[in-house]
């Protein structure tokens, strides 16, 4: 908890965001490797063991285990940030398209058919806009949060996360309650707008964070968009972000969903004082290919070059936090 209170009072909360449902434990253990290496001080990781386990294991390596603060995140069913999807074998004409556009190399052929690898798919949604039969369907996979949270709380993390982009009240308020009654640690809520309208999520928010000075909330923009390095990308979380602070919310609020090297600069330069950026997509991709590469933990080349990335973007936000 002190450490996570730490982190959000100095305004400098800079997150490496490996996806509330990655449970591809290599690849969160050098994505937690790298950037802890390159200054970020807090991870997001899905909440299984075996994840959480790989995360501290790269913090370990790093030597930054007094530094960098472990956020577990749980959803809601109706929230993307936990779906995975499936492919329809009878309508899949395997035309591949699927297999190319996934930057968690997800999708593998085996035996002429497209196949997902629910651990590596981040329910990002990618492939679903790619087919063009309609063969992808999109499914809820975990448990409940609550159920879900409820082994994982003597793991020693630092933060849980509630994504709840729904359009159902009682069912986010409900879930809220539940994870509240069993983690009494700093909590987040990460919710985009584009299943409530303004008015109505900053009455939720209120309901939500009721007496609480400490809670965090991701104003998520575009949800895993943040391949592209531009200011159209990071937009909608800065205007969100803007509304949450303009509500006079007591609350952190840390960028989210579309954000990349632009983030801090662009709430800057619209007056909008944040407490943080948390980068997914647009982190990993800008270390993917040394990430992937097979003698990662054996090239020092290959780290030393993701570390030198990843520090060129932790610079770029921390510029302007
Ligand atoms: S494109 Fe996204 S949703 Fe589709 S398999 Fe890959 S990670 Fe999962
Ligand atoms: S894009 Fe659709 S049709 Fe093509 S391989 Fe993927 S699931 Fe099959």
């Amino acid at each position: 908890m002190e450490k996570m209170k730490k982190i959000l009072n100095e305004r400098k909360c800079l997150k490496i965001v490996c996806g509330a449902g990655n449970e591809d434990t290599k690849e969160v253990e050098k994505l937690a490797y790298v950037y802890s290496c390159a200054g970020f001080n807090m991870i997001d990781v899905c909440a299984k063991k075996d994840v959480i386990d790989a995360a501290k294991s790269g913090i370990l390596k790093a030597g930054k285990e007094n530094e960098i603060a472990i956020c577990v995140s749980v959803g809601l069913c109706d929230d993307v940030h936990v779906s995975k999807t499936v492919i329809n074998g009878q309508k899949c004409t395997s035309c591949g398209k699927c297999a190319s556009i996934c930057a968690q190399n997800a999708i593998y052929n085996e035996d002429e058919k497209y196949i997902v690898d629910e651990r590596k798919c981040i329910g990002c949604l990618k492939c679903v806009q790619a087919c063009d039969c309609g063969s992808i369907i999109v499914e809820h996979k975990y448990k409940q949060p609550y159920t879900m949270l409820l082994p994982l709380i003597s793991e020693g993390i630092d933060c849980v996360e509630f994504h709840c982009a729904s359009e159902n009240e009682e069912m986010i308020l409900e879930g809220w309650n539940k994870i509240k009654s069993i983690y009494n640690g700093i909590l987040s809520i990460c919710i985009d707008r584009s299943k409530m309208g303004d008015e109505k999520i900053i009455s939720l928010l209120k309901q939500m964070i009721g007496d609480k000075d400490d809670i965090i909330i991701q104003a998520d923009g575009n949800p895993m968009t943040g391949g592209i390095d531009d200011y159209k990308s990071t937009l909608q979380t800065v205007a969100f972000a803007e509304l949450i602070k303009r509500n006079g919310l007591p609350v952190f609020v840390i960028l989210s969903g579309g954000t990349n090297s632009k983030s801090s600069k662009l709430a800057k330069e619209c007056s909008v004082n944040v407490e943080g950026v948390a980068l997914g997509s647009y982190a990993r991709k800008i270390v993917k290919d040394y990430i992937d590469s097979d003698d990662f933990w054996t090239n020092e080349n290959i780290q030393k070059t993701a570390i030198q990335i990843a520090e060129n973007l932790a610079q770029s936000i921390k510029t302007y936090l």
